[in-house]
């Protein structure tokens, strides 16, 4: 197998407010696994907050070429059914070569699954089990913004059904209240780590439930797990750990301070872990969420193969940005079409 990986600047459609910050672009590294007339691509979306770069992100796939080197024949001579495994166990030797790196690991699990895909000529959500009809509607999310940005955001968000709003400013039911204005379709909320005080959060979620709002992520900063804990016994609302949440080892910590976790590949290396995530929060009776970062549409459809198996999805990072150079899936009932 024959890795190469080439940086690309992915530029934002509208600058991001956030409360941690605002962002107009996202490194990307885009990844491609040739193997004979075969090939898989691979992206590792880098948000400036988890450190990773162009630099780290090439140092670390020129290492985890020599681990992929000579392994092709081997993968050929797999049966379809092992395949899986395969690449499960091969990702354990590329999560070794050093701690941390999350993206660009991710772009290699995703790279070997479309390889596997290339290989065997079929869809990888079929290549899973994975039932497509069970696609959770996707949200489409809002940045902080003036009520005139909002607006034109919420006509671009065409083929959506569910809105996504960044909360964890002062402003929080003036922003709601904006949206009501122009859209009553349901709303995720992700403050992002912006709440402070308890009474005020939990005050703030029940006037959120009456607008319709489903869901609350990152009410507070990641390690104040006590705070979300408090919450999430209170919450009419069930609420969500992302940026508190990692990768597999996390979800022990994390599991009794929220009612669920957010998955995005970029965060858990890939698909491989994705899945074992997936099949130890069910376990401890966790709900499920898989969300992006801003990404390509490589992406993007690596999360929707897998977004049958979870109750929530945000996958909108590739219809955020100007210079996505793959097509833009297809969306039907504001749910992402597998093919
Ligand atoms: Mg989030």
């Amino acid at each position: 197998m024959r890795l190469s990986h080439h940086p690309l600047l992915l530029e934002l459609c509208h600058p991001f407010r956030l409360a941690t910050g605002v962002r107009t672009h996202t490194n990307v590294t885009l990844t491609r696994i040739e193997l004979g007339p075969f090939s898989g691509d691979g992206e590792a979306a880098m948000p400036p907050y988890y450190g990773e770069t162009h630099a780290s992100s090439a140092l670390f796939l020129d290492q985890a070429t020599r681990i992929l080197e000579n392994t092709g024949d081997e993968f050929l001579r797999l049966d379809s059914a092992n395949r899986s495994r395969w690449i499960a166990d091969l990702m354990r030797k590329v999560d070794d070569i050093a701690p941390g790196n999350n993206a660009a690991k991710a772009s290699v699990d995703i790279a070997l699954h479309n390889l596997w895909s290339s290989v065997e000529g079929k869809p990888l959500h079929i290549l899973l089990g994975i039932d497509p009809r069970k696609m959770p509607p996707t949200s489409f999310t809002l940045g902080m913004d003036t009520p005139e940005i909002l607006r034109q955001k919420l006509t671009e968000a065409t083929g959506f059904e569910i809105i996504k709003i960044k909360l964890g400013s002062d402003d929080d039911r003036a922003i709601i209240r904006t949206v009501r204005e122009y859209s009553d379709l349901p709303i995720y909320a992700d403050a992002n780590q912006g709440w402070r005080d308890r009474g005020q959060a939990l005050e703030l979620v029940h006037w959120l439930a009456e607008q319709g709002v489903k869901l609350i992520e990152q009410p507070f900063h990641k390690d104040d797990l006590v705070s979300s804990a408090w919450l999430t016994e209170r919450s009419p609302l069930p609420v969500f750990a992302d940026e508190s949440f990692q990768r597999l080892a996390d979800l022990d910590w994390v599991a009794y301070s929220f009612h669920g976790v957010n998955v995005k590949l970029m965060k858990c290396t890939g698909i491989s872990e994705a899945l074992r995530i997936v099949e130890a929060a069910r376990k401890k009776g966790l709900k499920l969420m898989t969300g992006c970062m801003t990404e390509t549409s490589c992406g993007i459809l690596a999360a929707a193969a897998i977004a049958p198996l979870f109750d929530y999805a945000d996958l909108d990072g590739c219809w955020l940005v100007n210079n996505n150079p793959y097509p833009v899936p297809l969306l039907e009932n504001g749910k992402v079409i597998l093919r």
